[in-house]
């Protein structure tokens, strides 16, 4: 059996900066969920599909192959074959991620693979559903949440160091609407799962966060082999 530690929370919440840390501490692999709902999303946006038709989306969905492979280390997610992690990571691909993923034939593949690969695989995945749905049997289960007006700061912060123009308003605005979305989705929604640590991160730092983390799932694993 594989040790398995799960990561939920909203969008901007530091997930994956703080879990591809702690999986490098506990030798661990990072499972970045978000990044094949992304490259579902992707495939819609070049298709032209109208995200507002659900139907549309069912129907295109079955062509789109989504795999995914480490390439040293490195997550590496493949759409119908073609190796689309340079394009994964904008605000109008995760966007749309938040429109298409609510859709169950979209989501039925894409947990079956993330299941697989965690029953084989000692790792740490993160998203939106992993406690309550995925691995409902993690060894340890956290959900990483801070106030809207705190992620919002932090990602206008990480924009304006990369020299991008942006309204702190507006990223607040579209943080919200996102949260929205993935909290009352009827397929899976974000929430805590019942038996997950909660850890809010407003009032810590990176570091701060990064070392709680590692305590509990050094914790976690101690308990585990037992
Ligand atoms: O985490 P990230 O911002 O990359 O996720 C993009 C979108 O994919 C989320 O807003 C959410 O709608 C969806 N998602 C999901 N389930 C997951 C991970 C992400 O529905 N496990």
């Amino acid at each position: 059996m594989s040790f398995n530690v799960a990561i939920d929370g909203p969008a901007g919440a530091g997930k994956s900066t703080v879990a591809k840390a702690v999986a490098k501490e506990m030798n661990l692999i990072y499972v970045d969920t978000g990044a094949m709902y992304r490259a579902m999303a992707l495939y819609m946006l070049r298709e032209g599909v109208n995200l507002k038709n659900p139907e549309e989306i069912i129907e295109k969905c079955g062509k789109a192959e989504i795999t995914m492979r480490y390439e040293n280390g490195i997550q590496v997610v493949f759409l119908n074959g073609e190796n689309v992690n340079p394009y994964l990571r904008t605000e109008e691909v995760g966007e749309a991620a938040s429109i298409t993923s609510p859709v169950p034939q979209v989501r039925e593949n894409i947990v079956r693979l993330q299941k697989e690969l965690a029953a084989g695989t000692d790792c740490i995945m993160d998203g939106r559903d992993i406690g309550t749905c995925v691995l409902p049997g993690a060894q340890l289960k956290i959900y990483l949440t801070a106030s809207s007006q705190v992620r919002a700061k932090r990602r206008y912060d990480e924009l304006m160091a990369k020299g991008e123009a942006c309204d702190l308003e507006l990223i607040k605005a579209g943080i919200e609407e996102r949260d929205y979305r993935d909290m009352h989705r009827e397929m899976s929604p974000l929430k805590q799962a019942e038996d997950a640590v909660l850890v809010d991160t407003s009032e810590m730092d990176r570091d701060e966060v990064i070392s709680e983390l590692t305590r509990l799932c050094r914790q976690a694993f101690a308990s585990w082999k037992g």
